[in-house]
């Protein structure tokens, strides 16, 4: 058996970022880039006002005081956008709103707070600083620099700069196409009536959101029968343009019923492995056909398909999208002990509070079976036990990996503490609170 750590770095260290792809902005958030970018333009492209105020040339008005204010005349006004060629004229000044071209010649801004706003003479009772208010033409990013280094993930603010310096399209890693089917002949899709010992596909619905979830394109979902033709078949047609197939159940000792294993043993580079986990026990990589696509074949069990997907492929996709998943877990102590198998990394389904001390509280939550999916649904995580540990204790401290965003689990916190105390100070239920 070999351990989690030694599986994933065989798993990582066969698989390789996607092809480069140049794409239109619309189309790289979450990509990571494969160059670096260089802005043709200066940042701001031109000198502008960074108030509504008045454009003047700071010398001409260096006696105004505010007990000696003084009325000069105002040539008119230009608003953001104003592409006429506007000329400072000496004794007076420009109207001019925020994010407006500094006339030629004027130097400063007077705000229109420190003025009566006044469209044709304006009484000023603040004399600037030359370069006040104004924003310098390149002041931000100078045409020629890298505004962002290959490697980044394009995020919100990183499409900002992109946007600003007019780039249209980018090099990036690109969008790794993924493929899920769910095998076995009990599965019934999402939708449909289920017939006697027939169940419906929960893995299906559950790794398409956590690819989504992870960055991946989900470009194929389907289900297969426990046939070994049909599934060869479907595989092969997939491994022609997908990136990543993954694949669920049909993987356990290899009974008659383990189709999925049956047709892929020997194939590619595919390997069954056993791991020193549990769940996920039984594992299942390679890479295959012409392309060289990695295929994970998960087993069957739900818990065991979420643990995978945590434990291996989301650190895989990672790797395909040119990028690195360092996982982080939050320590919580432990409310109620459990045990946990010998030599076998042990993932345990918990559910977090706070305790007195305000550090979290983890509680088991559901049984210990791989099929419940109604205690994983209830699970804010998995706590990490280590091989060597056969009894967690109470109170011991354990890591604990979110299945949620923390910001998320944090807010039920505080919702649930916010019911707590009204439920206590007026003696009422909990009730919705806020007004209107
Ligand atoms: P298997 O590895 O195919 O023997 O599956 C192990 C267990 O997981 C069986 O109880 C299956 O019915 C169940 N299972 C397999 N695939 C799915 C799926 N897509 N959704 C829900 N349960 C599944
Ligand atoms: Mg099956």
């Amino acid at each position: 058996m070999r351990t989690v750590e030694e599986h994933l770095e065989s798993v990582l260290a066969a698989i390789e970022p996607v092809a480069e792809e140049v794409l239109p902005l619309d189309q790289v958030h979450g990509l990571v880039l494969t160059r670096d970018v260089v802005s043709d333009v200066d940042l701001p492209r031109f000198a502008n006002s960074a108030m509504d105020g008045y454009a003047v040339r700071a010398t001409e008005i260096a006696d105004i005081t505010p007990e000696h204010p003084r009325s000069v005349p105002v040539l008119g006004d230009i608003a953001a956008g104003d592409g006429a060629r506007h000329t400072h004229r000496e004794g007076s000044v420009w109207r001019i709103m925020t994010g407006a071209p500094i006339p030629e010649g004027a130097d400063a801004v007077v705000r229109v707070e420190d003025t009566d706003g006044r469209p044709r003479e304006v009484l000023i009772s603040h004399a600037p600083e030359a370069g006040e208010n104004v924003r310098p033409a390149g002041d931000d990013v100078r045409a020629g620099d890298v505004i962002l280094r290959r490697g980044t993930r394009v995020g919100a603010t990183q499409l900002a700069i992109l946007a600003s310096a007019g780039v249209a399209e980018v090099a990036v890693t690109g969008p790794v196409r993924v493929v899920v089917l769910s095998t076995g002949d009990e599965l019934v899709p999402l939708g449909e009536p289920v017939g006697p010992g027939q169940i419906h596909d929960s893995n299906g619905p559950m790794l398409v959101a956590l690819i989504r979830a992870a960055g991946g394109t989900v470009v194929h979902t389907g289900h297969l029968p426990d046939d070994e033709k049909v599934i060869k078949k479907t595989l092969d047609h997939h491994l022609r343009d997908a990136d990543l197939v993954i694949t669920s159940g049909g993987v356990s000792k290899g009974g008659s019923y383990d189709a999925v294993k049956a047709v892929l043993t020997g194939t590619g580079s595919m390997e069954f492995a056993e791991v020193g986990m549990q769940p996920g026990k039984p594992q299942g990589f390679g890479l295959l056909g012409k392309r060289r696509v990695p295929l994970f074949t998960l087993p069957g069990n739900p818990v065991s398909v979420l643990v995978s997907f945590e434990v291996f492929v989301r650190p895989a996709l990672a790797r395909l999208a040119g990028r690195r998943h360092t996982p982080v877990t939050v320590p919580a102590v432990v409310q109620q002990g459990w045990s946990s198998p010998e030599g076998r990394q042990q993932y345990h389904r918990v559910r977090l509070t706070r305790d007195a001390a305000g550090t979290y509280a983890a509680a088991p939550v559901g049984g210990a079976g791989s099929h419940l999916v109604g205690g994983l649904a209830m699970a804010d995580g998995l706590a990490v036990v280590p091989a060597e540990i056969t009894q967690v204790a109470t109170g011991a401290e354990v890591p604990v990996l979110p299945l949620r965003p923390v910001e998320e689990i944090e807010a039920d916190l505080a919702a649930s503490t916010d019911r707590d105390t009204t439920a206590a100070s007026s003696g009422q239920p909990p009730s919705v609170r806020g007004s209107w």
